[in-house]
């Protein structure tokens, strides 16, 4: 079991050793009850992501669906606050746009479910926010892209930095 400054990471944790850091093993803590997996960066980027946008697009802690405008608000348990995600417009599996914001927005669960009625809402929404001529060059950009670990590591770190604490 790797320990890191008396603290023992979970045995799930799937992270180069020389990666973890205090502030890292901290958002590793924060993070290890919502990830069912092994928690790799990937996973733990993909977690702190989706808490990112949620709370960047948030007004006064409510974060509103792109499709229904069904409006969500942030609470502590997560119960309400899980029935919104963050939705991408490229699928997840191109990583150039998994982790970019003019591919992401927060939709909600119901609307999530609902995929082929809102891909289409989904898609003028973003032509609404983006103009079209950016929508459809991330739709047409299928460029193999890969993330080193020591970005990931960045990116969940400047995620997480952006989130309002003690709340
Ligand atoms: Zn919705």
């Amino acid at each position: 079991m790797k320990t890191l400054g008396g603290y023992k990471l979970p045995n799930r944790v799937r992270i180069p050793a020389r990666m973890l850091d205090d502030a890292l093993v901290n958002i590793i803590d924060e993070y290890k009850h919502r990830i069912t997996k092994n928690i790799t960066l990937k996973r733990l980027a993909d977690r702190t992501y989706s808490d990112y946008i949620r709370r960047t697009k948030s007004r006064n802690g409510i974060c509103e669906c792109i499709t229904c405008k069904k409006k969500f608000k942030w609470d502590k348990t997560g119960w309400t606050w899980n029935r919104i995600q963050n939705w991408h417009f490229k699928s997840r599996m191109y990583l150039k746009y998994r982790f970019r914001d003019d591919n992401c927005r927060p939709q909600c669960w119901n609307c999530n479910c609902n995929l082929n009625w809102c891909y289409k809402k989904y898609t003028l929404e973003m032509i609404r926010i983006f103009w079209l001529d950016r929508v459809q060059k991330i739709e047409d950009d299928n460029t193999l892209f890969t993330i080193k670990n020591w970005e990931y590591v960045e990116m969940i770190k400047r995620f997480y930095s952006f989130l309002p604490k003690n709340t």
